[in-house]
């Protein structure tokens, strides 16, 4: 019966770490997956997530295993929200903003992104989905999967290791059509590391609103990137702000902010352009309606971790201080390499990976020398040349920037 199945190749990224798993040799260095490692290349529980986590013990509180309500926790929704659309100040035209935005609780940013798209499919009906070449591959098979037409525009300028601006205006402005959806990554673009800048922000969402293109940012790094969460949301909350009657949708992750990477905690937003109780009430029972059929309802561990934090003005500066410590590091590795290179004399610029910024740095090498780094050195990247700087340590850095300059030279 199921002999005929397609051979899927699930995004590589899953390859490439049960290459490095089996690797035996002491020096591999994995510069692979999406996630924080601490300086001694180790997972690292956020200082304040170890703190709740004992006090949400302690409480021994016998309703923690409890199903929640099928859109989620309320109170974790409001404080998502508040957090990415950047409200806190209570003023009336903050709480106007709110009645326009219904949120739902997901299985973190992937569900995110699927709940959005399976939404949007049914009932915007997009002509299309223009997605960024290149982005997080997932993109790619979310919306595959609703059978919505994915069309990219260019992001990345190869010859100056940049954001292809131009290209991309260019593109989305001779063939994106009224009501076809735009994938925006909110910061920290993954895998490029390059942002537009504020300028260019404006820009974008004025082609938007003039051509009647549907916004869909992906937020999976609010606080990480820069270590500032109101100018890692600087896109979105321009957007929110100054076109307002523009509809757009945002997908949150607290995956990487928080590390609660398995607990899968996020959070969809649907941007409406009436403040009306009623409309948003009616968004919110028909994305009820899809997550019922899907899973019922979200995971309460981890967002009950989030929500603690964001409601204690005090925990949520032990937070921020655990973004800047990870933010940080990250900048320190990426300086680091390049240093290295930069004394290695190895031929190219690397200006880049300085310039760039979260997790990851698309180092501009090649597949061929990306499979030199694995074959030769055991350092394990993808293909398209994305490392993720998480993996650097002090110890390693300078062995991966000997490999870089080897494979670079050879
Ligand atoms: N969007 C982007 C651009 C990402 O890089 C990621 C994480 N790799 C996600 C969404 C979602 O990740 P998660 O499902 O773990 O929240």
């Amino acid at each position: 019966l199921f002999s005929e199945l397609p051979r899927y190749q699930i995004d590589s990224v899953f390859a490439l770490i049960a290459d490095y798993i089996a690797d035996t040799h002491p020096e591999k260095v994995s510069l692979g997956p999406g996630v924080y490692r601490d300086d001694q290349g180790a997972p690292w529980p956020l200082n304040v997530v170890e703190k709740v986590e004992k006090q949400l013990f302690e409480k021994n509180d016998a309703g923690r295993h409890e199903y929640l309500t099928i859109a989620g926790d309320g109170t974790f929704l409001e404080l998502a929200r508040d957090l990415c659309f950047g409200f806190g100040e209570g003023t009336p035209e903050e709480e106007k903003l709110k009645l326009k935005i219904a949120s739902v609780q997901t299985i973190s940013g992937t569900g995110a992104n699927h709940m959005g798209a399976l939404f949007l499919s049914k009932y915007l009906k997009p002509a299309r989905v223009w997605i960024s070449d290149p982005t997080w591959m997932n993109h790619h098979t979310i919306w595959e999967l609703q059978g919505v037409e994915r069309r990219t525009y260019p992001y990345y300028h190869a010859e100056k290791r940049a954001f292809d601006f131009e290209g991309m205006m260019a593109t989305l402005e001779e063939q994106a059509e009224k009501n076809d959806v735009i994938l925006l990554h909110a910061c920290a673009h993954n895998p490029t590391g390059l942002d537009p800048t504020k300028e260019q922000w404006k820009a974008i969402a004025d082609l938007c609103e003039r051509k009647g293109l549907f916004p869909f940012f992906d937020s999976a790094y609010q606080g990480f990137a820069s270590g500032n969460l109101t100018e890692d949301s600087w896109s979105v909350q321009y957007f929110l702000r100054n076109k307002p009657n523009m509809e757009m949708c945002l997908a949150q992750s607290f995956s990487k902010n928080f590390g609660l990477y398995g607990q899968r905690v996020g959070a969809f937003h649907l941007v409406s352009n009436e403040p009306s109780s009623e409309l948003r009430e009616s968004i919110k029972v028909n994305l009820c309606h899809l997550i019922r059929g899907e899973y019922s309802m979200a995971p309460r561990g981890g967002s009950t971790i989030v929500k603690t934090v964001l409601l204690d003005e005090q925990l949520k500066k032990e937070w921020q201080n655990d973004l800047t410590i990870m933010s940080d590091r990250i900048k320190v590795m990426r300086k680091a390499l390049y240093d290295e290179l930069q004394r290695l004399g190895t031929p190219g610029t690397w200006e880049h990976l300085v310039t760039q910024i979260g997790m990851f740095s698309y180092t501009g090498l090649t597949a061929a020398q990306c499979h030199a780094l694995r074959g030769k050195h055991h350092v394990y990247m993808l293909d398209s040349g994305r490392a993720s700087i998480t993996g650097l340590t002090s110890e390693n850095v300078v062995y991966v920037a000997r490999a870089f300059d080897d494979v670079v030279r050879n």
